[in-house]
């Protein structure tokens, strides 16, 4: 493995330095040996996975931190937040040189934890492991894990569960809320900490005629692009606070997550959300939301030639390319998944259409879409209630398709529909049976959810591809983890 420490050259205010506590008698939960050996994991390193993934080994070329940030959840400041149970074990090179932070969570209490234990229960480490596999997989930016382990020993939450650890990568665990940290309790380190921002994430920016705008454009555009692939596959989040948010617009924090089964816009999967904030149909407005509020953290650094006005509207203006931006990916995504040719004037209006009877008839957002794909029309007319309204929908869309180059559009479509997505009930059949020490389900989801565009006959269950009953209310994942 290649070290690459940068974090901790930034100033010591914005970290605390500690060992994790191990918990006792960790065992082995699963580890994804393809990510081991494409972060170039020493074949030592690999056989002392469960050390790592448990905090009892740490790496002699780093010393683990816990980041300070701050932020604002569900909607109101919420003061100093940070890292309250993980830690930055490394800073890595992968094969492709780039860096990636390894963030062991559920280490332990840190001065962040504030009420917290620093701790995580099997269920929720099993929720991120599969999930940020399954969203890699799928194409969307987003944390990723090495392995976990899982322990005995009890985690007090709504019940006293399995606790565990979870070793996370991501591209970057620098959040919107480091911004707000920094402006609300050291300012002084704004101009730094931006720098160091741009030229770790975004150099490119730094031959750019004002490299800070520059800088805001990436990141609203790499936010907007990752929300478009999350409206695609049906993803939500569950948790879009600032904190939750980072600056190269790769998934991270999605505890109460979920992938959306029947089609429903304002369906909310966080047990916690009581005022429907971060509702799938909400994602797109409330990653403007949490950018608008990123980017007045930005109005300090008002560069001498400009004057105090002219910079909030530079500022202002990087963020009128948001919706622009996540729109193009939008409608470009949804016209592959509905195979229907992106520059026809009437395929956004078409693909429209085909949502609003999933939404209606409350079909699965997923299977609908793989139903499209194998021509299976009678079978999606077959579960309308309104058949009238199905088939006013099929003409129009083999309408548009006619004299297009179907072969193309067909081949589209298989990139752009999984067959598989993570379901609520998949996973909480596999986290029932890791509680009892069998993770023999866990393997399954993670092969599966390796590829999940592609038909796997011999892995798949026939739960995987249904749709719940539509008498069968949909879990509502509790925030606690
Ligand atoms: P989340 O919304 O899960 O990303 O967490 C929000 C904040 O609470 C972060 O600062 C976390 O580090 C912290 N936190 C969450 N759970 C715990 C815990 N069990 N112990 C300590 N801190 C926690
Ligand atoms: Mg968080």
């Amino acid at each position: 493995m290649q070290f690459n420490p940068r974090y901790p050259t930034l100033s010591p205010k914005l970290f605390h330095h500690q060992q994790p506590v191990p918990l006792k008698g960790a065992k082995s939960g699963h580890f994804n040996e393809a990510l081991a050996n494409q972060l170039n994991w020493s074949e030592e390193d690999k056989q002392s996975w469960i050390e790592i993934c448990s905090g009892q080994k740490t790496f002699a070329e780093f010393e683990p931190l816990a980041m300070v940030y701050a932020g604002h959840q569900f909607g109101q400041w919420a003061g100093q937040l940070g890292d309250g149970r993980g830690l930055l074990i490394a800073q890595i090179l992968d094969r492709n040189n780039q860096t990636i932070d390894l963030h062991l969570k559920g280490a332990g209490s840190t001065p962040y934890s504030r009420m917290g234990d620093g701790r995580a229960v099997l269920r929720s480490t099993i929720r991120e492991y599969l999930a940020g596999h399954a969203l890699n997989n799928l194409g969307v930016p987003s944390s990723h894990s090495v392995g976990f382990t899982s322990s005995e020993q009890g985690v007090q939450r709504e019940k006293l569960e399995r606790g565990a650890m979870l070793l996370r990568t991501s591209d970057c665990h620098i959040r919107l809320g480091h911004f707000e940290w920094i402006n609300q309790y050291q300012s002084e380190l704004l101009p730094e900490f931006t720098q160091k921002c741009i030229e770790w994430h975004y150099p490119e920016c730094l031959e750019a005629e004002q490299p800070i705008l520059a800088f805001a454009h990436k990141v609203i555009q790499r936010t907007a692009v990752m929300i478009a692939k999350w409206q695609l596959v049906g993803f939500a989040h569950g948790v879009m606070n600032t904190d939750n948010l980072n600056i190269t617009g790769s998934t991270l924090d999605f505890g109460p997550y979920g992938f959306m089964e029947r089609f429903r816009p304002n369906w909310i999967n966080n047990h916690s959300d009581h005022h429907a904030r971060y509702t799938y149909q909400q994602q797109p407005s409330i990653g403007h939301w949490n950018l608008w509020n990123w980017l007045n953290n930005l109005a300090p650094l008002r560069p001498e030639n400009y004057e105090k006005e002219q910079w909030k509207e530079a500022l202002t203006e990087c963020l009128e390319h948001y919706e622009p931006t996540f729109l193009e990916h939008y409608k470009l995504g949804l016209s592959q998944k509905m195979g229907l040719p992106s520059f026809h004037k009437d395929s956004f209006d078409c693909a429209m259409a085909f949502l609003r009877i999933l939404q209606t008839e409350q079909l699965d957002y997923t299977q609908s879409f793989i139903r499209l794909q194998n021509k299976k029309y009678e079978v999606i007319k077959d579960d309308c209630l309104d058949r009238r309204q199905f088939e006013s929908f099929l003409s129009q869309y083999e309408h548009i398709r006619q004299g297009q180059d179907i072969v193309e559009l067909n081949a589209a479509m298989q990139t752009a529909n999984p067959v598989y997505i993570l379901r609520n009930h998949m996973m909480q059949k596999a986290i029932e049976l890791a509680e009892k020490n069998d993770f023999s389900e866990v393997e399954r989801l993670f092969t599966l959810l390796s590829q999940p565009f592609k038909k796997q006959v011999k892995f798949e269950t026939s739960a995987d591809l249904q749709p719940l009953p539509s008498d069968v209310p949909e879990v509502m994942v509790s925030c606690s983890s």
